[in-house]
């Protein structure tokens, strides 16, 4: 009988966060709970896993001031991969990045091709800049170039009137939404304000990226559509940083920039309570380094998500969200193993054992 030659992994593999089971091995890069007949174990590693973390707010291909070389491009996305984020979102990039998709050794990404902004209004050298008449046509542009989202600027600051506002008239993201759900693809908008959120949620959009301006008017509507947040805290951590700045200009957006920072937990929270799904993304590539999935996860736990949930929001439940599956049987083995519980304490996530992608251990 021939020998195969198997990683076997062994432990507690955390299936679900209640469903543990002891052993599998990775046959020809897959997940198998069955021990392969002539295995033979090229190597064992032991410990408390996961599926590979999931970061549904990154940006591959950008740093913050546009496009980056491939070869930048490459190390972030090694940086993720390192950390254990194994199934990147990217929402939203300049660059085009279907080139990892050949490289085994690269997390996974699931693209919403380049932002659509409104113009003059989003971060220079980043976003599709358009007038709302022809929002609907680059919506069907990107949803067909993309991996099934779409990234709208919902919102920004309008210098005009010294503070954020909504981007686009209602019946634009109407038509806009309808047209990307027409051709299979989910839509997901930036917002940090309150004015824009109400008619986004009407308009049938299927996920806010920061929504630190959801309040108890809009919470109870994202929880009846169903609309999911990923709330990146690590990089809302930055807006005070961001308020001084703006301040002698805008005292205006300086000031409502503060007041979302300050109530960000209490938003969070509140959101999480009422239902409304929550994930883990850190907005890395625009101001922000790579490899911050684990700080996101302890911030939501700051928040008042319990540390299973916000380990659910970054590995199980953002896994079935995005239609990629966790540790199930055959599926491909991107899983990351610990040296303890991090059901018990989340901030083990910073510190990996073993990074295992396609099979092979990567880190
Ligand atoms: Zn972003």
């Amino acid at each position: 009988m021939s020998e195969r030659a198997v990683l076997h992994v062994k432990g507690r593999i955390l299936v679900g966060p209640d469903e543990v089971r002891s052993e599998l091995w990775v046959v020809d890069g897959r997940i198998s709970y069955d021990r392969p007949a002539g295995a033979r174990d090229v190597r064992t590693v032991d410990g408390w896993v996961l599926p590979g973390l999931v970061d549904a707010h990154c940006h591959v291909g950008l740093d913050r001031h546009g496009a980056v070389p491939d070869d930048v491009a490459e190390k972030q996305a090694l940086t993720d991969r390192d950390a254990g984020a194994l199934l990147l979102r990217d929402a939203g990039s300049p660059s085009d990045t279907r080139w990892t998709d050949d490289r085994e050794d690269l997390p996974r990404i699931i693209r919403a091709g380049r932002h659509i902004a409104r113009t003059r209004r989003y971060i220079r050298n980043y976003a599709w800049e358009v007038e709302p008449g022809d929002l609907t046509a680059y919506v069907a542009q990107e949803a067909r170039r993309s991996d099934g989202w779409v990234k709208l600027v919902g919102d920004w600051i309008d210098r005009d009137l010294g503070d954020l506002s909504a981007c686009w008239p209602r019946g634009a993201v109407e038509a806009a939404i309808a047209e990307a759900h027409r051709l299979g693809a989910r839509v997901t908008a930036h917002c940090f304000a309150e004015d824009s959120l109400r008619d986004l949620a009407e308009a049938g959009i299927d996920c806010v990226e920061h929504a630190t301006g959801l309040t108890d008017d809009t919470i109870p509507l994202f929880a009846e559509r169903g609309v999911a947040i990923v709330p990146t805290l690590v990089n809302i951590a930055t807006f005070p940083a961001l308020a001084d700045g703006g301040e002698s200009r805008f005292p205006r957006w300086s000031a409502h920039m503060r007041r979302l920072h300050e109530r960000r937990y209490d938003t969070v929270r509140s959101a999480y309570d009422a239902g409304i799904p929550v994930f883990v993304g850190t907005d890395a590539g625009g101001a922000l380094p790579h490899g911050l999935a684990a700080d996101e996860v302890a911030e939501l736990t700051k928040a008042g998500i319990p540390p299973v949930e916000a380990l659910a929001a970054g590995t199980w439940a953002a896994r079935k969200w995005l239609g990629r599956p966790g540790l199930a049987e055959g599926a491909p083995a991107d899983l990351v193993v610990y040296g303890s519980d991090p059901r018990a304490d989340v901030r083990v996530l910073a510190d990996p054992r073993r990074v295992v992608l396609g099979g092979r251990v990567v880190a």
